[in-house]
Parts: C-alpha cells; structure tokens; sequence
C-alpha cells in the first residue's frame, strides 16, 4: 500500500504508535501536534488518508474537519476522526462533522488498519489496488508495468513514481514543490525545475497516438494527469 496518511494527534505516545505501525504496513506517515499546523500542512502535503484526533490543544478536531470539508481542495481526503470513551464519543455523534469514519480510544490498531484500508478501497480505489486505470492508461503495480491501449510503456523509476503519483487523482493539479514532497521525498538537493525535466520525459513516454498528451500544464500552477 502506498498511500500517505496524515496523523494529527498531540498525545506523543498515540502519535508515535500510530506512525511506527502504519509505517510498518508500507504506508507513507506525515504528523502534527497542532490544528492550526495541521490544516496548512495537509494542503501542501496532499495526504490519501488523515486521522484526526478531536481533542488538540488549540482547535478542536471537530473545527478542523469542518473546515477541511469546505476547501474543495482537500474536501476529498477521508477523515477518520478519533474520539476518548464516553463523553466525547456521545457528543461526537451528534457533530455533523463531516468525517467519513469514528474510533473511540483506546483503539485496537488491527481495528483501525481495517478502516483505514476500506475507506481508503472505497473513496480511493486507484490508491490501494493493484491495477491504476485512467482512460486506456494501465498501471500494473505488481509488476510495475504501465502500458496504453495494451502496448507496454517503459518508463524510468522518477516517471513512473510521478505517474503513480498523479493517477490517485486524476484532473487534480500539483504545484512542483508538491510532486517534489511525494516523488523525490527529502532529497533538498533537487530543484523545482528537475520537476519539469520529468514530466517532460513522462509526457512524452506515455504519448502513444500523438494527440492526446495526458500531462496536462496549468500555467504558474503545475501538472494534473488529465487529457
Ligand atoms: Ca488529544
């Protein structure tokens, strides 16, 4: 599974556990301690997944899932919200929050690992399974080949990372510093322009009849998987 999970959670202990065993799945983990940090990150960041604890120390989970439901830029990004026992469980119910799934603390993280895959499955099935498809574009994840209208693609691994990238959501746009952050990681050594030197070749690559490129570029904005 190479999907990104966003975890906002204050509790260092939760936090840690939540990184170290969804790490451990494949999963790619971003974190936060903080609302306001949170809700800036996850714009940049663009996570598959985000759990969200409810009780933070300045605004409350509730807030924020409300207001991730309102950018139409994150507005898709499923939120399993977690809650403590009790009190916050009851109340929580009757939030209309916006958050595509609950779990209650303490949780057991077999439990959460479920969801997360069967939100993830549902909202995002180019995400999680073995085959991406956009239009006659084929992604074999298991054997890494990508082909259109059945003929193979030979790709390089940074375009084949980008693309993998890009068909979790097609039509989406991505500034450079965003495929940076997903395809080149933590390397800084890389600049915004290797970016485009890349997408150039994947463009190219994946251009079979000679009409429809399918990388389309926004100007002063970036690239979307998009024909
Ligand atoms: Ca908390």
């Amino acid at each position: 599974m190479n999907a990104h999970i966003f975890v906002v959670e204050d509790e260092k202990p939760i936090q840690e556990l939540l990184q170290y065993n969804l790490e451990k799945e494949g999963f790619k983990v971003s974190s936060s301690a903080n609302g306001e940090e949170a809700l800036e990150t996850i714009k940049e960041k663009v996570p598959d997944l985000i759990l969200l604890d409810w009780m933070l120390p300045d605004l409350s989970g509730i807030k924020i899932c409300r207001y991730l439901k309102q950018d139409k830029t994150v507005k898709n990004i499923p939120v399993i919200m977690l809650t403590a026992k009790g009190e916050e469980e009851d109340k929580i119910k009757g939030f209309n929050t916006g958050a595509e799934d609950y779990m209650t603390k303490p949780f057991s993280f077999p439990e959460l690992l479920v969801r997360i895959k069967s939100l993830l499955k549902r909202v995002k099935p180019n995400i999680v399974s073995d085959e991406a498809i956009y239009l006659d574009l084929k992604i074999d994840r298991v054997s890494m080949k990508v082909s259109r209208k059945e003929k193979e693609i030979n790709l390089g691994p940074k375009e084949y990372k980008l693309l993998n990238f890009l068909i979790k959501q097609p039509k989406r746009v991505y500034s450079r510093d965003q495929l940076l952050e997903q395809v080149w990681g933590d390397d800084i050594n890389v600049e915004s322009r290797t970016v485009d030197v890349h997408i150039t070749r994947l463009r190219q690559a994946i251009n079979i009849d000679g009409v429809k490129p399918l990388i389309r570029t926004v100007r002063s904005a970036g690239y979307s998987l998009e024909n």
